[in-house]
């Protein structure tokens, strides 16, 4: 099973290249009359709560795990609840390690609520086991709380593989509890998405295609059923680079992913359209920014707490090489793909073939 998933993602080299040599992400956008990349507006404020999670996933690019400490400050949580109540943005994603282990996190979602932002939290659905299992899935439902849960695969060895023994089934789980309270229907207002990510160095197959298949298989084998599927890449940072890194095949996936450089997906790309906060109350562009160290361009705010959102709808976008993460092939954000035009017949045949 797992070597008929590894097989599908390896079908999909999309050919998206313009013919340019290997370079840095910043000469790729002179080169293609895209430089400087500025953002269009700030429409979601990322926020990351910590580092500590119940999981230690090998894909994790924070780095994330239960022997982490790192928490964000009362008094920056209170700048981020300021920014939404006085500001235009109206959605708040959280983001972690797991955000819920945060003592403040119920404090954050239902103060957002309170002042009419959209909550979404992205879940690893395994914490809902760490206490009563309902407990969490009763509060989102109460909140209305978009949830995006990450599930690598729809079978339990390859997500067992990269999250930890037990934690598909518990990811089952608790997506059956969400569907119970309503989660996962195509019309209701309770929204549960899941995000796939390659088992290894390679691009993630078209987003529509996997979807069907998850929901197929989600659906046959254990009753469950989800809203979108949205497929990520995985990013060369974090545990996954160190992996790439270990196994001296760092420069080949960078290769592979300027390679497949798509200047469509700039337009989609989430620094655009939101700015991430880290749990030191440090801002940049995205969580990949941060995890990278890389803070706001220097004439910009660079803590929540300075927050000026005239002057971040305008700025200029810090670009590294792992942006050609974001921009390989259908591209990669917090939402899952952003540009389409892919070789769906070549990737519909390893479908079929893997079934
Ligand atoms: S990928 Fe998510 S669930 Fe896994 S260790 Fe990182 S933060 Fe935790
Ligand atoms: S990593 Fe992605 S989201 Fe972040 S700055 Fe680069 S292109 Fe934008």
């Amino acid at each position: 099973m797992q070597r008929n998933l590894i097989q599908f993602e390896q079908a999909l080299h999309p050919g998206c290249d313009d013919g340019a040599s290997p370079d840095n992400f910043a000469d790729r956008l002179i080169k293609i009359g895209k430089d400087p990349l500025l953002a269009k507006s700030i429409d979601v404020l990322q926020v990351n709560l910590g580092c500590r999670c119940n999981l230690a996933c090998k894909h994790c690019h924070v780095q994330a795990g239960p022997l982490r400490t790192e928490m964000m400050a009362r008094e920056d949580i209170k700048a981020v609840i300021h920014i939404l109540a006085g500001s235009p943005i109206k959605i708040l994603d959280l983001t972690g390690g797991a955000p819920e282990l945060h003592p403040d996190f119920r404090f954050l979602v239902t103060t957002a609520r309170a002042i009419g932002c959209h909550v979404m939290v992205r879940s690893n659905l395994a914490i809902f086991f760490e206490q009563d299992p309902a407990e969490w899935p009763d509060f989102y439902k109460e909140n209305v709380v978009e949830i995006i849960a990450s599930l690598p695969c729809y079978n339990a060895v390859n997500v067992d593989a990269v999250r930890g023994s037990g934690v598909f089934m518990q990811c089952i789980q608790a997506l059956k509890l969400l569907n119970e309270r309503g989660y996962g229907r195509a019309d209701g207002r309770l929204k549960v998405h899941l995000v796939h990510n390659p088992s290894g160095p390679f691009l993630p197959p078209p987003q529509e295609l996997l979807e069907a298949r998850y929901r197929k298989e989600l659906l046959e084998n254990f009753g469950v059923g989800f809203n979108c599927l949205y497929t990520m890449t995985n990013m060369p940072l974090g545990r996954f680079k160190d992996s790439l890194i270990k196994s001296g095949r760092l420069e080949v996936y960078l290769g592979e992913l300027q390679k497949a450089f798509n200047p469509a997906t700039l337009d989609g790309i989430m620094c655009r359209r939101q700015v991430s906060v880290g749990w030191d109350g440090t801002l940049a562009d995205c969580d990949f920014n941060l995890a990278a160290g890389i803070a706001l361009k220097k004439d910009c705010p660079s803590n929540v707490r300075d927050f000026d959102y005239e002057m971040l709808c305008r700025r200029q976008i810090v670009v590294s090489e792992h942006c050609f993460g974001c921009t390989a092939s259908q591209g990669s954000s917090c939402t899952g793909a952003v540009a389409g035009g892919l070789p769906a017949l070549k990737c519909a045949f390893s479908v079929v073939q893997s079934s």
